[in-house]
């Protein structure tokens, strides 16, 4: 599928672009582009379609956003000419907050189209034909076929967590969008993973495109996770131990069902948290709420189901913990990227139980590295999940959390330790060097052409520092008592 490759950008100034989309990205404080955005903004400038596998956090919205924008400023002409397809509001309204941020200073006008709130509002916003339309399947499919938005001058169509839609089941409705619009025009496709479903929908689509690949597969290197053993019924007085640490700040939880969601956020509120749940049973306001309140500081922890939180840019979440192991392998990096974002470091535990190892091979296979387990004191549980593959004290160890933490090692040592290499992997012993949690290799940039592997650099981004800054501000005193 992939065609001639152009350049990568090394410099945003390398674009020449319009004065205010150049304004525009010094005021976001974006000195160099992401490695996606190196490689896919040269060839969408030059009007060919994309590829992108890369998922949320490595910069994919500035990198569709940033060549649309540039054609827009370049030849006025009506719109919409730019619509980006998402599967949640969430990502919808985050796409749209991007592309706010890099047309301030011009008279480009974006909107999002949404449903689970009134149409009124969007119905008006569409009459006066703003250039951009940032929209979910459904919502934009009703208002379609009730003559509400005029399709027929778009010029770009990006389909963004392409593989997320499929899972939701968004691919009729999008096929459905796409044969309204102009056969003549340009196609970016964005998906952390390809199931062939997608692979089929790029085919039919893309024509001749730029393929770019972020490895998608492998947690960003700044995250520090490792599984830690529980048993089911244990699970919540785990979480509060580790809400109680010295590093915690903020944490995404996430839990399998919406009704866990709902139930954890209450008892952490109990305890004295500043928490709140972000499930699919709520309405939009509340969701909007929650996710506001929690990206200000104004919560400690959201305790969220993976559908809802999916494609959710917080910058500044110190911790990611899965009380319940996903469902699906690629789920594991989606959810510990929440935390380790634009090279901030994060930590993400991931409790299993017995049953959870068959889900456990999955993922280590997915992400090409087996994964450390790690014990708390108080908690050493004395089993390894099944199927793993595995034998005890595998190949990744398993560590003390505590004692990872004091390099002496005056941690008891677990029960039943009898396999020569937990031994060696133990960090009880007085004196034992500590193994550490896993240290992610990603996210790596993968050359499609020529096979080839990069790490990727990201500059730290200031919004970040200053979010942090106001949440830890924010912090009420009672919290920590409770730590
Ligand atoms: P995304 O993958 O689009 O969700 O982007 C993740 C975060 O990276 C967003 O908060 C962006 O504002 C930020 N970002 C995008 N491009 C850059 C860049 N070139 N330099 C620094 N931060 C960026």
């Amino acid at each position: 599928m992939s065609g001639p490759r152009s350049k990568p950008l090394s410099n945003f100034a390398d674009l020449n672009l319009s004065p205010a989309l150049a304004k525009a990205i010094l005021k976001c404080r974006y000195s160099s582009p992401r490695p996606i955005q190196a490689e896919t903004i040269p060839p969408a400038l030059a009007g060919r379609d994309v590829l992108g596998l890369a998922q949320t956090g490595t910069g994919k919205t500035a990198a569709f956003a940033i060549p649309c924008i540039e054609r827009i400023l370049t030849n006025k002409r009506k719109g919409p000419r730019i619509l980006v397809i998402g599967p949640t509001r969430e990502l919808v309204t985050q796409i749209d907050d991007e592309f706010r941020r890099l047309t301030s200073g011009t008279q480009i006008r974006t909107m999002t189209i949404y449903g689970g709130i009134s149409e009124k509002p969007q119905i008006q916003k569409l009459e006066r034909r703003p250039e951009v339309i940032c929209a979910c399947p459904g919502r934009l499919l009703d208002l379609l076929g009730r003559g509400f938005v005029d399709l027929s001058q778009i010029e770009t169509l990006i389909l963004d967590e392409a593989d997320h839609m499929f899972d939701m089941g968004f691919l009729p409705d999008i096929r459905r969008i796409i044969q309204k619009l102009p056969t003549k025009r340009q196609n970016l496709l964005f998906a952390a993973t390809m199931p062939k479903e997608i692979r089929k929908l790029a085919e039919q689509i893309l024509n001749n495109p730029f393929v770019s690949e972020i490895d998608h597969s492998m947690p960003a290197k700044t995250i520090e996770h490792a599984l830690y053993p529980v048993r089911e019924k244990r699970k919540i007085e785990m979480l509060r131990h580790f809400l109680r640490q010295d590093d915690f700040d903020s944490a995404i939880v996430f839990t399998r069902t919406k009704r866990r969601a709902r139930q954890l956020a209450q008892k952490l509120e109990k305890d004295g948290h500043r928490a709140v749940a972000l499930q699919g049973n709520m309405s939009q306001n509340q969701r909007d709420r929650a996710m506001n309140g929690f990206r200000k500081g104004n919560y400690d922890i959201l305790v969220a189901t993976d559908v809802a939180a999916r494609g959710i840019d917080v910058q500044s979440v110190s911790h990611v913990i899965n009380l319940d192991i996903p469902n699906v392998a690629e789920t594991y990096t989606h959810r510990i990227g929440r935390t380790g974002r634009a090279e901030r470091s994060g930590k993400a535990y991931t409790f299993i139980t017995e049953d959870d190892g068959e889900m456990v091979s999955a993922i280590e296979k997915m992400i090409g590295t087996p994964l450390q387990i790690q014990s708390v004191p108080g908690f050493e549980e004395v089993f390894i999940p099944k199927k793993t593959g595995r034998k005890r004290g595998g190949s990744a160890g398993r560590n003390s959390r505590s004692s990872a933490a004091n390099p002496r090692g005056n941690q008891r040592r677990r029960k039943n330790s009898t396999s020569s290499s937990r031994r060696r992997n133990s960090p009880s012993r007085p004196g034992q060097k500590t193994t550490k949690p896993t240290q992610s290799r990603g996210p790596k940039r993968k050359n499609t052409t020529t096979g080839q592997s990069s790490d990727s650099s990201h500059k730290r981004n200031d919004s970040a520092r200053s979010q942090k800054n106001r949440r830890s501000g924010s912090r009420r005193p009672a919290d920590r008592s409770t730590r």
